[in-house]
């Protein structure tokens, strides 16, 4: 049997804590404050610019969204994340990804500093988690695969863990999270050889390589608990996550749906991270 996490239920209850912890901070006249900077008109990151102000409604978390009037270097979108980190009514910054082509996001990240870097863009923030400093905030997914995994009381310490994708934002940061509680972790990219081989090894295996069904059954040992963060869009407009589901029910003892699963506990530890921010 495979228990199927269920990332919305998940996402409520973590939004019900911030929601009254937010009230508390309100009756202190802390009013936290997000604030999302979108330097590009591309759908993906419209759709989930809604979701976020959704989830800040829902938890009491002041929402701000700022777009550029144009086309934009790296530049102006540091100068603008910088104007809106200065701005102290502002607790949580947040530079929505994609960037227009020739910018990358730990160049305009570093504009955010760490205290207001909620969503992890700032490589000064992913220096601080790999050195162990308590206080940093790490991005959002990899913080949500830590969520998934401890609200399903998943043990960590000294056991195997492979994290599948080295990007800065997933991959790097979710592996050294697994590593603070103590597990034993692997990470494997696209020159790894032997992916089924590396994969089967993980009693925790958490994939975000971006490709569809890059994992099978060949891939997941009985009974290990199966983390998938990808989201590759579907030609009838829906979103595929990396493992074939189908294949690998029965064989995990715990799979996380796409969509439902990671998605929206990222949104929900955003808002979870904003009000740790305010409350500094
Ligand atoms: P990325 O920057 O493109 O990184 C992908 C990583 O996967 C790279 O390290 C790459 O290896 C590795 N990879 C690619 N093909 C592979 C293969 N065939 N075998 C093994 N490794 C392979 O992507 P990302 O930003 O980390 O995002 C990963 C996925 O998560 C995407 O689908 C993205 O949409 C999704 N995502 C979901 C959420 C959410 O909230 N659910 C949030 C963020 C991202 P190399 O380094 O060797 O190229």
């Amino acid at each position: 049997m495979t228990h199927l996490v269920d990332g919305r239920t998940i996402a409520v209850t973590m939004a019900t804590a911030t929601a009254a912890a937010a009230d508390v901070l309100r009756s202190d006249g802390i009013i936290p404050t997000l604030a999302v900077l979108v330097p590009t008109d591309d759908a993906g990151a419209a759709w989930y610019v809604r979701s976020i102000q959704r989830a800040a409604a829902r938890t009491g978390i002041a929402y701000q969204v700022h777009r550029m009037g144009g086309p934009a270097g790296a530049e102006q979108i540091a100068g603008l994340l910088t104007e809106l980190s200065l701005d102290p009514v502002v607790h949580g910054v947040v530079c929505q990804t994609p960037l227009p082509a020739g910018v990358d996001l730990p160049s305009v990240g570093s504009a955010i500093p760490p205290a207001k870097d909620v969503d992890g863009a700032n490589p000064d923030s992913l220096g601080r988690l790999a050195a162990g400093l308590p206080g940093v905030f790490a991005p959002a997914t990899a913080a949500a695969v830590l969520a998934i995994l401890r609200h399903e009381r998943v043990a960590l310490s000294g056991r195997r863990a492979v994290v599948v994708g080295r990007s800065t934002v997933v991959g790097k940061p979710a592996a050294l999270l697994l590593l603070a509680e103590h597990a034993t972790v692997t990470i494997a990219h696209s020159r790894t050889q032997d992916l089924a081989s590396v994969c089967r090894e993980a009693d925790v295996l958490v994939v975000a390589a971006g490709r569809s069904k890059l994992i099978g059954a060949e891939h997941v040992r009985p009974g290990a608990v199966v983390i998938d963060v990808g989201t590759s869009p579907t030609d009838s407009g829906g979103l595929a996550g990396d493992v074939d589901a189908a294949a690998v029910t029965g064989i995990a003892a715990v799979l996380t749906p796409v969509p439902g699963g990671v998605g929206p506990v990222t949104t929900a530890v955003l808002m979870q991270q904003t009000l740790q921010a305010a409350g500094r």
